[in-house]
């Protein structure tokens, strides 16, 4: 299992993938084995600083993200968008069956006690907070950070969350550098020329 793996709209996840994915629920959700017993530690020790979080999305299939990819297009669509601005603007936020995180079972999508949804301003509260000093000690960063979004090409979203391992999650949110930066200062496997 690859902890590291880069997954976004210019490299999807890769085939056989899924088939040596073992899942286990973490917060109600899948996730991938190791990803889900980090979280749990992680969602124990927020409950001990009463801080109650919701996880909102865990492991998602490629048949459930197509649903939601083609959902979210409609939604602007019905808003009068045409199809060319539609699919730009569902980008920003959606990533392409194929090449969303979520398909990887390490990424996990957490929110304030309660929420059904994600919410835009999550890490102004107390649970978004909580997150942003203590993920990294779990093995967890926040992957779409604000100011990398020319690097990542996904908006700052508080609220998701990945699983990297805790070395590698402790010099990410050390150093305020992203997944993709990391990987070009860190490995040499990627380059980023
Ligand atoms: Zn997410």
């Amino acid at each position: 299992m690859d902890y590291l793996i880069l997954v976004n709209k210019f490299e999807p996840i890769p085939p056989g993938w899924a088939d040596n994915l073992k899942l286990r629920k973490a917060g109600g959700k899948l996730f991938e084995e190791k990803t889900a017993i980090a979280l749990e530690k992680l969602l124990k020790e927020a409950k001990s600083d009463g801080i109650g979080i919701e996880v909102i999305s865990g492991y998602r299939s490629d048949d459930y993200q197509q649903m939601l990819w083609e959902k979210e297009i409609n939604r602007h669509m019905g808003c009068g968008m045409n199809y060319a601005s539609a699919v730009a603007e569902t980008g920003k936020t959606l990533a392409l069956p194929g090449c969303s995180e979520h398909g990887t079972g390490l990424a996990a999508d957490l929110g304030t006690s309660g929420a059904d949804d994600i919410e835009p301003d999550f890490h102004k509260n107390a649970e978004g907070k909580w997150l942003s000093r203590k993920a990294s000690k779990f093995g967890f960063i926040l992957r779409y950070p604000r100011m990398k979004e020319h690097i990542t090409g996904i908006d700052f979203e508080p609220w998701h969350y990945r699983y990297v391992g805790r070395r590698p999650a402790e010099i990410i949110t050390e150093s305020g550098i992203c997944l993709e930066e990391f990987l070009h200062f860190y490995s040499n496997k990627y380059t980023l020329c």
